[in-house]
């Protein structure tokens, strides 16, 4: 059979593989020709092993033909540079790494493999998943599959270009300060960053460790869903992890929003936001409406302090946890050096990227002795005002909507060399990982370039089932009305 590979959700990759009309062997065959074909183009992926997913797709096959239901039996699924896998290179697109290869499963990788999915190949990402391009790679640059002279947003950028692009089913990213959100915002495909402790971060590789979360981009919000349902849940090893019953997401779905409360912050619609993003999460709102969902306006007032809390809570962690790339354990290490100190300098200076040297040159300063209270310790302090008002607004909404980000993906090369240009257009998306809640990016327009543009709901921690209802319903909604 034909397989239109480029246009297939993960839940009718499902149907067909149980429905026999295809075997996973085909569909990762597929794939494996579309990547062939689209990705000297896109750069969505730093590796790709055909022979490895072959032989995992005839496993899958083998199981299916001995019974085995496992839900993602025979799916495959791309991954961030980031998280480990097995036998895999995990290069977090850095030279630092370079030759690293993964030891161990990340628990979300285990949880995934039993489930009886298969890992094709690892995607590009800015590294160590610091940026909002991928142009911070150390290995290409990943473009738009919609306009391939713009960026796909980052750091997740080469996930989301591979599922927006055709090039995988669905992919795995991690959301630090939008890294999910953003780049399914600038591709035009679904991105959840789940509650903090939600999902493991064990097999994580940590950039900001008390806002890091792993979490699934997709062509719908059903198929999120189903992502969620199978990396979600407690685990040993992350303790940061939270030990709670997993909803059965997908059984959330409905297609009306009656009796659902849905806020506006008022702080998220504001001037400096482009018109054409601004027109279309208006539009998007109005659908809710008619869909049954009562909106109101509220003000979440700390908003504003949000970019540079995080740029200092974010550098801060990245400072210590990047500590330990410094060539004795992992990958690169420079030669010819004549001591211990003088390898630890030779290599980082070798192996890291402008915009990462920043970032710890930045956090080292923040946590210094002298400055230590008045950044990283006042920074705490708004971070817990910044999650305050959040609480006090979910006291009576069951989520919230506003933009992804203030404009679409802009040209290769238009921010890089501006960083506070770049760090600026996370306004909207930071906010929630320093309160520890979900975010969900769903698409609701296409602006008059034809770039796209991303709606953000947002909920309470521990409650995806509320943006999964809502962005599912708003999306039945919007395919109902561009086929009308
Ligand atoms: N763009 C943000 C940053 O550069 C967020 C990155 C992320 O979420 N990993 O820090």
């Amino acid at each position: 059979m034909s397989l239109e590979i480029e246009n297939l959700d993960l839940q009718a990759a499902v149907e067909l593989l149980e429905g026999g009309s295809c075997s996973s062997e085909e569909l990762v065959h597929a794939l494996l020709s579309r990547i062939t074909a689209r990705d000297s183009s896109l750069c969505a992926y730093l590796s790709v092993d055909g022979d490895a997913s072959l032989r995992q797709a005839r496993d899958a096959d083998k199981a299916r033909a001995s019974g085995s239901t496992a839900p993602l039996l025979g799916i495959p699924l791309a991954v961030k540079d980031v998280i480990n896998v097995s036998g895999d290179s995990c290069h977090c697109a850095s030279k630092i790494l370079e030759g690293y290869v993964s030891p161990y499963d990340a628990t979300v990788i285990g949880r995934l493999r039993d489930a009886g999915a298969v890992f094709v190949g690892r995607t590009n990402m800015d590294e160590f998943a610091m940026g909002s391009s991928t142009e911070n790679s150390a290995f290409g640059v990943t473009r738009n599959p919609c306009s391939i002279d713009h960026v796909p947003g980052g750091s997740s950028g080469g996930s989301a270009a591979a599922v927006a692009g055709g090039e995988a089913v669905a992919a795995l990213g991690s959301d630090t300060g939008g890294s999910i959100r953003q780049p399914a915002s600038f591709c035009g495909c679904v991105g959840l960053k789940p509650s903090y402790g939600r999902v493991s971060r064990y097999g994580l590789t940590a950039f900001a460790s008390s806002l890091d979360q792993i979490g699934p981009m997709t062509r719908t919000v059903r198929d999120a869903a189903a992502l969620l349902e199978v990396m979600a849940g407690h685990d040993e090893r992350d303790s940061s992890s939270i030990n709670m019953a997993v909803p059965g997401y997908s059984s959330c779905l409905g297609e009306d929003l009656r009796g659902m409360k849905l806020g506006l912050p008022k702080e998220y619609f504001v001037a400096g936001t482009d018109s054409e993003v601004d027109n279309a999460v208006r539009a998007a709102v109005e659908e809710c409406s008619k869909l049954g969902a009562e909106i109101v306006e509220i003000s979440l007032p700390h908003t504003d302090y949000a970019v540079a809390t995080y740029y200092i809570i974010a550098t801060a962690e990245a400072s210590a946890n990047l500590a330990r790339f410094d060539g004795v354990r992992y990958g690169h290490r420079a030669e010819g050096v004549i001591n211990p100190i003088d390898m630890y300098g030779k290599t980082r200076a070798q192996g890291f990227g402008a915009e990462v040297k920043r970032r710890i040159i930045l956090g080292t300063y923040v946590l210094s002795s002298g400055y230590h209270d008045a950044y990283y310790l006042r920074a705490q302090k708004v971070r817990t005002l910044i999650r305050q008002d959040f609480e006090k607004v979910f006291e009576d909404c069951d989520a919230l909507l506003t933009p992804v980000t203030p404009t679409p993906a802009y040209r290769i090369g238009e921010k890089v060399d501006d960083p506070l240009r770049m760090y600026l257009g996370d306004v909207f998306t930071v906010p929630a990982n320093l309160a520890g809640i979900c975010g969900l990016s769903v698409p609701c327009g296409v602006s008059s370039d034809g770039l796209p543009i991303g709606l953000q709901v947002l909920g309470p921690a521990f409650k995806e089932e509320n943006i999964l209802r809502v962005g599912h319903a708003y999306e039945l909604a919007r395919a109902n009305s561009k086929n009308g």
